[in-house]
């Protein structure tokens, strides 16, 4: 009997074929608390032997943290460089935003540093919502470009919260400049709004990755970190769906993993992960997902609950002239 296998999805027009589960390695910052490098290394090493192939990191998390981390434990696998896609990011860090040209290119190579990589299969430029998108698209994009000539980057990116910053930017530059997006938050059983912004971004070729199912833990036992930025009533309707799975015996997680992996022009749902139990849980819920298919009663009744909260996201960014 064949075994199961992660789905590989193909990304836009990159010629990349990742993971439908992406390893999400902002944890590895410890942004959700702290991580042990050992439980870290066996988080990366089990996903990748359960076929994850795309492992997301930035220079943010965790001040640079989660790249380290991330570099030594991709290392330690031992495997043929070709065998993972790493995308890490720039613009966003510690210390403040910062989208210049100089600054950008300059990160890179500390990324590859501490990455231990000779080059990253995509660099996005992280939460441009706080920066002049006038610069992003004047500046910091064609200094990306310069790095894909250079063969440090294949692909170049944008992250952000507000869907409609994508469209801005994606209008304003040559087809082709960016190869992909990754969105955070709006694919999930609470907020699904990523799904109408599909079909533009389809045509206009760009890769479209998904981050964060679980809302950034609000769909977990365990609930969000201190820092979450959702409302107190986002907050309450997600902890009352939390409670009815578990009432019911039911992992709240696994049903939101498996509601985001359903659409398959996302190519990568990202999900955090930080211990060998959560990658293997993700995994087995995306197998299961395939043969079984969802559990369509509970998810009606999450979505009930959810319902008066549906779609509401928080503010995030600076005022765009
Ligand atoms: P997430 O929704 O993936 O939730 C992560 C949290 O859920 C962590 O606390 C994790 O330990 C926990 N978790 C994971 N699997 C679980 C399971 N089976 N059971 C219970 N708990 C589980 O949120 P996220 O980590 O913010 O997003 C995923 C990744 O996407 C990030 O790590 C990062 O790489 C990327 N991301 C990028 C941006 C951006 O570029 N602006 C924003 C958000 C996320």
């Amino acid at each position: 009997m064949a075994t199961q296998t992660l789905q590989l999805r193909p990304l836009g027009n990159t010629g990349l074929k990742l993971s439908s589960v992406g390893f999400g390695a902002s944890p590895l910052g410890k942004v959700f608390g702290d991580v042990s490098e050992q439980d870290a290394f066996a988080a990366v090493r089990e996903a990748f032997r359960l076929g994850v192939n795309f492992f997301d990191t930035s220079p943010y998390y965790g001040g640079t943290l989660s790249e380290k981390v991330l570099g030594k434990a991709l290392k330690a696998l031992g495997v043929p460089r070709d065998q993972y896609i790493v995308s890490t990011k720039c613009g966003r860090y510690k210390e403040g935003f910062d989208f210049s040209a100089e600054r950008v290119t300059r990160s890179i190579d500390e990324s590859l540093e501490r990455l231990q990589l000779d080059y990253v299969d995509m660099l996005q430029c992280h939460d441009i919502e706080f920066g002049s998108l006038d610069q992003i698209v004047n500046e910091t994009l064609p200094a990306l470009l310069k790095l894909k000539e250079s063969g440090k980057i294949r692909f170049i990116g944008i992250t952000c919260l507000p869907l409609g910053i994508f469209t801005y930017v994606l209008d304003r530059v040559p087809p082709g400049t960016v190869d992909v997006i990754l969105s955070y938050c709006h694919y999930s059983i609470n907020d699904s709004t990523l799904e109408d912004l599909l079909p533009y971004l389809k045509s206009k070729g760009v890769g479209v990755i998904s981050a964060s199912p679980l809302s950034m833990g609000l769909l977990t036992e365990a609930g969000g970190p201190e820092w979450h930025p959702a409302s107190s009533e986002l907050k309450a309707a997600c902890r009352a769906a939390v409670d009815h799975c578990k009432e019911k015996g039911k992992n709240i997680s696994k049903l939101a993993l498996q509601y985001s992996l359903v659409n398959t022009d996302i190519s990568s749902i990202l999900v955090g992960m930080k211990s060998v139990k959560e990658v293997e849980e993700n995994i087995a819920a995306a197998l299961e997902l395939a043969t079984a298919g969802m559990d369509e009663e509970t998810l009606s009744e999450v979505t009930d609950i959810l319902k008066p909260v549906k779609n509401q996201t928080w503010p995030s960014g600076i005022q765009q002239s």
